[in-house]
This record gives structure tokens, C-alpha cells and sequence, in this order.
């Protein structure tokens, strides 16, 4: 993770590359043409800020290369002939950190107490992995919220994390715990939290020199904190970004509070940067030659639909209803439920306009070896076989080094991992909406 970490960081200091791969998004994405505006906005002032912070989630499901299943084998073993493939990279507001960190304790505590059995025989404590989400994001943001330092305005008495959120909003319960970690530490961090939209415009306001003021409503007789570090977990979906919702954007971004993310961390998440990076070479423009190709190892091939020689190979594929059914369709959005698989590729494509196909990647299906398990959801409980993914979360905070790219790693750490399991027959993951369970991995030596 520490490589696809430096990976992200760099990409995210390097302008050219990023417009590159996401312009074909611009004219048909609302929220990337959106972003782009307000990052074009932003960079007409002078940086107050050069330094960023980013907590990442890299999403692998395992898959079963041709040939590693042979009859001869059980479903177990083959497990063992698999290699971790890359389902997408999140560099924006990703959630299930906590709810992770509680699952894994939930197991464990049901194994302590004689819960769970194998073949009679008890599970192993040691087999279950320790889950240590929330304290690895919430030392991230406090890095970042040090790094600050005191306050620079003399109208704030005192600096404060702050929590750009969704108003009633169900990550909720997966965002407070990092809050709680962020006050409970051995030198407190005070963190906040407040609704993205005209919340933030009337709360918080530019000093001359851009620092952030946050004037608490509940606190308004007293004077404003400054804000060191501007986490979002808001701010991901087209709707938001009404004019309200661009004004306050452009505000947090040109404040001299750390971003976590900036706007261009922010457009890396975009799936056709995913695809950007498959085309040969381009990993090697951010890594050295043994660390591209630790990253490359974790592909599947991935395509672009516009009018490249290679979208246009791709484009025929797609159309194929006999090739389809090896492949997913992603949009760049986020969140769930946009992807088309397999079969319905074909038809999904002649219901759009073909101007807008160039902002669709093309990824070839991970082959997940399928296991048998119970799952608990909000559809209720029920058994049978079942794929997981897992999630590996990468927190880091790096400088940049020259207007035209560059990033020095200020902090480069693996934060931790979640994990999910869903029916095999199902193609989404997205735990909302009731399809995949949070989950923990019971790891077995060979
Ligand atoms: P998002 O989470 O933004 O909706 P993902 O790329 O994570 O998009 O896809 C959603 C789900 O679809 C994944 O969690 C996974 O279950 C499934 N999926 C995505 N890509 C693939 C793939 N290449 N092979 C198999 N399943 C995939
Ligand atoms: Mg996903």
C-alpha cells in the first residue's frame, strides 16, 4: 500500500497528467466538470497551503487465473492458486474504516466467547486479524492537524480538525468514532463537524491571509478556532455542487487549512485515472521500474471507450454479446450501483448516446474463488456461497515540491483494512443497499 500510496500522492501534485486522463469526463460528468471549475477557480490564487493529506482505500478481490482451478482441487484449495487483482482505487471519502474496526471486534469477541466452530474444533483468536481503523485514520488527521500548527490568525484562540459531512447522512456511525479517537487523544485534537452546503459559507470564513475561521453556532459569543486540517466525507455526488455547494468548496480549497483531500486528490478517484495508469508506461513516470511492477501486478486489463486505436478495439468488444460477459462497464461515479456487467454490457450501450461512451472504462471480471458462508444483512440472514473483497486503507501527508509536480512523502502508512463478503450471484458490493456484510478474514498458514 505504501507504494500505491507515493503512487496517488504524486499523481495528485501532477495537473497535466490528471487533466489528461479525465478530460473525456469533462464535457459529459457533471462532477468532474464541476471540480475542474472549482480547481481552475482555486489555482487563480496564490497557494496558501503546499501540504495535503490523503486517506485511501485500495479495493482487491481475489482472482483465479486460467488454469488455477482444476477439478482435482476443492474450492479451499484453490484459494491458494489465486493473486490479488485491483477491483478500483478511492481517494475520496472513504468510508467503512469503522465499521471494519467493529466487525473485526465483533468477531473476535464471539470467538473469545466459543462462538464459532470449525469441524468441531474451536476458532483460533490468532487466525482472526486485529482491525485498528479508527485509531490509524484519526493519527493521520492529528499528523496533519500538527503539522498546522498553532494558530496563525490572531483572531482564533485555539486550531481544530473539521469534518465536512453529508447532512443526515448514514455514515454517521462510521464517521463519529474517528471524531471520539481525534478528542481522546493523549494531547487532544478538537474536532468538529459540519453539513456540507450553506453551513459551510455561514461558519467558516477566509482570514486576508486565507486562514479558515470556524465560528462554532453553539459557540458564537466566543472567538472563532482555526482550522488546521478540512477532512471530507461529503462532497462525492453531482447534486451537491449547486452554486452554494461550489462557493463553499472553493473556500475550503483556497483556505490555508491542510485538505484532506485537495480537489486534485480528489479527482484521481475518477475510474478512468484507474484506466490512465494501465496504458504502458504510465506508472513509471511516478515509480521506479521495481515498483511499477509490484503495482502492475495487481491489473486486470482495463480499456478505454473513446476513439483511441485501443477504445475502438474495446468499443467492438463491449458490443459483443459473447465477448461482453468477461467484463464490468464502470462510469466515473462513485457510491454503488452504476457499473453494468457481462451480458447487459451491449444493450446498456446503444440506450446512450455514443458522445458519452468515452467516459465508461472497460475492466476485465476478477474471477473470485466462491466459498460458502452466512450472511447477516438488512434483507435478514441467509447462507450460501459467497466472494469477498478486500480493502487494504492508506493514510499519508506529502508536500509539493515545485508548481509542476513533484510531492516530498511527509507520511506514508498502511492504516489498515476492511473486508466484505457478498452472495456470489450478486455483482454489487455496496453494503447500504443491503448486498455485502461487513466482514473478517479467519487467515489459515499453509
Ligand atoms: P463503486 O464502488 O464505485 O460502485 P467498484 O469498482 O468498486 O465501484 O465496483 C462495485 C462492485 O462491483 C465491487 O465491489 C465488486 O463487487 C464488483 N466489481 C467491480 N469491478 C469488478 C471486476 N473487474 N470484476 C468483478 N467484480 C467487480
Ligand atoms: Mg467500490
Amino acid at each position: 500500500m505504501e507504494i500505491y500510496n507515493k503512487l496517488y500522492c504524486s499523481i495528485a501534485e501532477d495537473e497535466e497528467w490528471i487533466f489528461n486522463a479525465i478530460k473525456d469526463l469533462l464535457p459529459v460528468e457533471p462532477l468532474a466538470k464541476a471540480l475542474w471549475g472549482i480547481h481552475e477557480a482555486a489555482k487563480k490564487t496564490n497557494p496558501v497551503q503546499d501540504v495535503s493529506a490523503g486517506i485511501f482505500r485500495s479495493d482487491y478481490m481475489l482472482h483465479t487465473g486460467p488454469g488455477a482451478m482444476d477439478d482435482s482441487k476443492s474450492t479451499a484449495d484453490s484459494i491458494w492458486d489465486t493473486t490479488l487483482k485491483q477491483v478500483e482505487f478511492n481517494s475520496f471519502s472513504c468510508s467503512g474504516a469503522t465499521h471494519a474496526n467493529k466487525v473485526a471486534e465483533m468477531h473476535r469477541y464471539l470467538t473469545r466467547v466459543g462462538a464459532y466452530h470449525v469441524k468441531d474444533a474451536p476458532f483460533d483468536l490468532a487466525s482472526l486479524p486485529t482491525n485498528n481503523n479508527i485509531e490509524s485514520l484519526a493519527s493521520c488527521l492529528a499528523l496533519a492537524h500538527h503539522k498546522y500548527g498553532p494558530p496563525r490568525s490572531s483572531q482564533a484562540r485555539d486550531t481544530a480538525v473539521l469534518f465536512i459531512v453529508q447532512p443526515n447522512n448514514f455514515n454517521l456511525a462510521d464517521e463519529r468514532p474517528i471524531e471520539y479517537a481525534l478528542w481522546n487523544r493523549e494531547t487532544p485534537v478538537p474536532t468538529f463537524r459540519l453539513d456540507w452546503g450553506p453551513e459551510i459559507l455561514q461558519y467558516t470564513r477566509l482570514t486576508e491571509s486565507r486562514e479558515l475561521l470556524f465560528q462554532p453556532p453553539w459557540l458564537s459569543s466566543s472567538s472563532p478556532v482555526e482550522i488546521s486540517v478540512v477532512y471530507m466525507r461529503a462532497g462525492y455526488e453531482a447534486r451537491e455542487y449547486d452554486q452554494t455547494g461550489r462557493d463553499a468548496r472553493l473556500q475550503l480549497e483556497i483556505s490555508a487549512a491542510i485538505k484532506c483531500p485537495s480537489i486534485l486528490g480528489h479527482l484521481i478517484t475518477f475510474k478512468k485515472v484507474q484506466q490512465a495508469l494501465t496504458v504502458p508506461g504510465a506508472l513509471e513516470r511516478f515509480l521506479i521500474d521495481s515498483e511499477a511492477a509490484t503495482i502492475r501486478s495487481t491489473f486486470v486489463p482495463v480499456f478505454p471507450l473513446d476513439q483511441s486505436e485501443e477504445g475502438l478495439r474495446a468499443r467492438s468488444l463491449a458490443t459483443d454479446p459473447e465477448r461482453a460477459v468477461d467484463y464490468v462497464l464502470k462510469p466515473s461515479l462513485e457510491g454503488g450501483g452504476n457499473n453494468i456487467h457481462g451480458e447487459e454490457i451491449p444493450e446498456f450501450l446503444a440506450s446512450i448516446p455514443e458522445s458519452r461512451w468515452s467516459s465508461y472504462i472497460l475492466m476485465e471480471r476478477i474471477q473470485p474463488p466462491v466459498l460458502s458462508n452466512m450472511l447477516m444483512s438488512s434483507i435478514g440472514v441467509d447462507s450460501g456461497e459467497v466472494v469477498s473483497e478486500l480493502g487494504i486503507l492508506g493514510t499519508c501527508l506529502w508536500r509539493k515540491t515545485s508548481p509542476n509536480g513533484g510531492c516530498e512523502m511527509l507520511h506514508n502508512s498502511v492504516g489498515g483494512w476492511t473486508f466484505k463478503t457478498k452472495h456470489a450471484d450478486i455483482d454489487e458490493m455496496s453494503v447500504v443497499k443491503g448486498y455485502g456484510c461487513f466482514d473478517t478474514p479467519y487467515l489459515v498458514g499453509k
